[in-house]
């Protein structure tokens, strides 16, 4: 099925057989596929392992291609990353999560975490601006938002991230450490950053519990974050028996397949529905 997945998406590459090329027409319709409009948000529900609460959603970004359907971010982020097209990508992302946050607030829809995913070139000063402007022109709380970032965003410039993240911090806003325990980072650092949560990435989460070195630093990470006063979201939760694993364990939200997929916006209003009338 994955072999599968890749092909489905070869569709720029078919009979472009020079690198360059191939890249230069990814990088055009990716473009066009922007400034057209054909980008689409889809959010995922995150839980409080407590009382399994909605707590809140994360937003992913897909490409709406006319002809090739729906296609997933791992095809098009490290092209939008190395083309630059990801500081409009963010842009946009951004101002649309944070649009139809306000939008489900002025429903009447119950007040929920917003996540957003921020790319290492998006991390520089002038997000701190943009944030600011998009929050000021949708309406949303500051307080509502939560920035992901990866360990190795952060580690890239560590001096200038802590600045960065300082000023995000006085909006309001939230940020989470994504990708927790792939990258490279120091523990030192970890207590620098200002930070309020850590997302432990799905690639220890998948083998829980049989697998001991996954269980040990799942373990390790949690009992981390909790002495480092930082709360836990658990990614890509499949399996009861990985969330009993984990809320045995402590950690304080679950992301993942067993509790929800990915949803469209309006797919999204029958889970604050059911959320309203627990
Ligand atoms: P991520 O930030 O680590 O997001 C989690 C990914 O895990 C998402 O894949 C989500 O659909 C998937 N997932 C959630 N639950 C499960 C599960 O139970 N099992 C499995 N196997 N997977 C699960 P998605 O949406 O394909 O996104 C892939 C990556 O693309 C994201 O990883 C993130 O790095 C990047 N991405 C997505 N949207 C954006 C965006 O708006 N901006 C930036 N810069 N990157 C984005
Ligand atoms: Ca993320
Ligand atoms: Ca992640
Ligand atoms: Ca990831």
């Amino acid at each position: 099925a994955k072999a599968q997945g890749r092909n489905q998406y070869q569709f720029f590459t078919q009979q472009i057989n020079d690198d360059v090329s191939r890249s230069l027409v990814m990088e055009n319709a990716l473009r066009k596929g922007i400034a057209e409009g054909e980008l689409r948000l889809v959010y995922q529900p995150q839980f409080c392992m407590k009382n399994m609460r909605l707590r809140g959603v994360e937003a992913l970004v897909r490409w709406q291609h006319p002809e090739q359907g729906l296609v997933p971010p791992d095809f098009f982020i490290g092209l939008a990353e190395e083309t630059g097209l990801i500081l409009e990508l963010g842009a946009w992302v951004m101002y649309e999560a944070c649009l139809q946050g306000q939008r489900w607030r002025d429903e009447g829809f119950p007040d929920i975490e917003l996540a957003v995913n921020v790319s290492a070139l998006q991390f520089r000063e002038e997000l701190v601006d943009q944030v600011r402007r998009v929050l000021e022109e949708t309406g949303f709380p500051a307080e509502n938002l939560v920035i992901e970032v990866t360990e190795s965003t952060l580690m890239q410039g560590a001096s200038q991230a802590i600045g960065i993240l300082s000023r995000l911090k006085e909006l309001g806003v939230w940020v989470s450490l994504d990708d927790f325990g792939t990258g490279y980072s120091s523990l030192a650092y970890l207590k620098r950053f200002p930070l309020d949560k850590l997302k432990i990435d799905k690639a220890f989460i998948s083998d829980l519990p049989h697998d001991a070195d996954d269980s040990a630093i799942t373990r390790a990470i949690i009992s981390l974050a909790q002495s480092l006063n930082l709360l836990t979201v658990a990614e890509g939760v499949e399996t009861t028996e990985q969330l009993e694993y984990l809320q045995a364990l402590g950690c304080d939200l679950a992301q993942g397949y067993l509790l929800d997929r990915p949803l469209w916006p309006g797919d999204m209003i029958s889970r604050f529905k059911a959320e309203m009338h627990r």
